[in-house]
């Protein structure tokens, strides 16, 4: 702990006022701020000179017998300590952040600049000497007089409480780092000056300087908002109650389209509700639910449940996704990569900040054998239901007799055709759709039938039937009907019939 920070430390209402300087020393010149800037990539705050230099590889050389720079502060006059040169104290070490070009014209921290100067003029010396003059040793109003001045300063323009986390943008403004990233969900400017601001890709850091001076000055109200803010986040409690069966998880739900297991889907999110919630994802686990808004749909009647939130406006079963990679577009808009873990059905629900949060259970196919089974099960109710096992040519009895096939007859057929739509080069299984998708992965039979459901050109509500299935027979019955629907109809490849 450096001396300033000791004294910093101790600093309570019977300290000697004039310790109060300590909150606010250079962290490279040792010595109170003159033109105070923060790095908005590290959060230190220091002079603009020493800033100056610790953003240039090397000190700017000055020829010989020239003044060293002087700093300029409207408020004070330099001492004489203060004329020196700022030097990079012995083992400073400068993060690269600061010369990176999103932060490296930070303006002056208006926060520190106005409490340094509230200080100042608190001092009865100061004023009747008429020229802002501050000794180290002048006498000085007691410390708990001061806080009342400096509160003002210290309120977030954004919540109108004491700033919680402060963090400063590269225009010199500090807000609650949670009202920042909410605002920044919104809009890329600043929300007192409307300057841009870097994205969330560029994450701002505390303003360590002015964190610790709330901290001390402020201790009582500073932990007060923060455990606001804190219980702000957390999740309502029909979420947690009952979330201690190991099955169950709690996760937020993307109401917008479906994901299916082992691929990859493309999201592109605008919506700023969206933005916060996967901004906190990517600050946890990185996972997601992805579900299908409401819909009555003939597979799946039921009424969408009701709790005390109001109605499920979602389908009841989706896709965990795990996020990727996401690329931030300069407007905020995010384009994000994930790729389906396993489904879910929801338990219960609930809506925080705008967007819905689930208590979910997945589930995952039945085992092998039992699929077996199954499938004994299944072609025999349909063979002596009069269906002939294998491929029919007649379409219009084909979508029957599809149901007598052994589930590797299905595969095979799907994957037939699938090979047949490529070589027509049909626009849905272009290239680049392979290349998003991979090939057909014919090695892994679940995996294809999820890889069917994802390049397919069938509508949403159609690929959510498949995640309702438990088997890959259940799967490749509704891939084969696409199938089959789709050579009835003989458009998917331009009009040319495959025989
Ligand atoms: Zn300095
Ligand atoms: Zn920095
Ligand atoms: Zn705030
Ligand atoms: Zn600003």
């Amino acid at each position: 702990m450096s001396n300033a920070e000791e004294h910093a430390h101790r600093l309570n209402d019977q300290s000697d006022p004039t310790e109060i300087y300590t909150l606010f020393s250079c962290s490279i010149c040792s010595q109170r701020l003159g033109d105070p800037v923060t790095c908005a990539g590290c959060g230190e705050t220091r002079c603009r000179a020493c800033f100056a230099l610790s953003t240039s590889p090397t000190p700017p050389q000055r020829p010989e017998g020239e003044a060293a720079p002087r700093r300029d502060d409207e408020h004070t006059q330099p001492d004489s300590e203060a004329t020196d040169p700022p030097v990079h104290a012995e083992g400073v070490r400068i993060p690269c952040c600061c010369s990176a070009p999103q932060f490296k014209r930070a303006k002056q921290d208006v926060t520190i600049h106005n409490l340094l100067t509230a200080i100042i003029r608190s001092n009865p010396c100061a004023i009747s000497g008429g020229t802002g003059t501050l000794m180290r040793d002048a006498p000085s109003i007691p410390i708990s007089s001061l806080r009342p001045l400096l509160k003002p300063n210290l309120d977030c323009s954004v919540c109108y409480d004491i700033f919680c986390d402060p963090t400063t943008t590269p225009c010199g403004h500090s807000f609650c780092r949670v009202c920042l990233l909410r605002s920044m969900d919104y809009s890329t400017s600043c929300p007192t000056c409307r300057a841009s601001l870097p994205s969330h890709r560029d994450p701002l850091a505390k303003n360590r300087m002015l964190a610790k001076a709330i901290m001390t000055l402020f201790p009582t109200q500073a932990r007060e908002r923060c455990e606001d803010v804190r219980a702000g986040l957390e999740m309502p409690a029909n979420i947690l109650n009952g979330n201690d069966q190991q099955s169950e998880l709690t996760i937020p739900l993307f109401v917008c389209a479906v994901g299916l297991p082992e691929m990859p889907t493309f999201l592109h999110v605008f919506e700023p509700r969206y933005r916060l919630m996967l901004r906190r994802c990517l600050e946890s686990d990185r996972r997601f639910g992805i579900v299908l808004p409401y819909r009555r749909v003939a597979w799946a009647s039921d009424d969408p449940p009701v709790n005390a939130y109001g109605r499920l406006p979602c389908m009841t079963k989706g896709t965990v996704l795990e996020i990727r990679g996401v690329e931030y577009l300069p407007d905020g808009r995010m384009l994000v990569e994930s790729l389906g873990v396993d489904r879910f059905t929801i338990r219960d629900w609930a809506w925080h900040d705008d967007y819905l949060i689930g208590r979910i259970r997945t589930f995952t196919d039945l085992v092998a054998a039992e699929q077996a089974r199954l499938e004994l099960e299944d072609i025999a109710v349909n063979v002596a239901s009069g269906l002939l096992p294998g491929a029919d040519s007649d379409n219009s009895t084909a979508s029957t007799s599809i149901a007598a096939l052994p589930t590797h007859a299905l595969i095979s057929l799907a994957a037939r055709f699938v090979s047949q739509v490529h070589n027509a080069s049909a626009p849905w299984l272009s290239s680049s759709v392979v290349t998003a998708y991979g090939p057909a992965p014919l090695e892994d039979a679940s995996k294809f039938s999820w890889w069917c459901g994802a390049v397919w050109p069938v509508d949403e509500w159609e690929k959510w039937r498949l995640l309702d299935e438990t088997s890959v027979r259940g799967r490749m019955k509704i891939v084969v009907g696409w199938m089959e629907a789709m050579e009835g109809s003989r458009w998917w490849g331009g009009g040319c019939h495959i025989s």
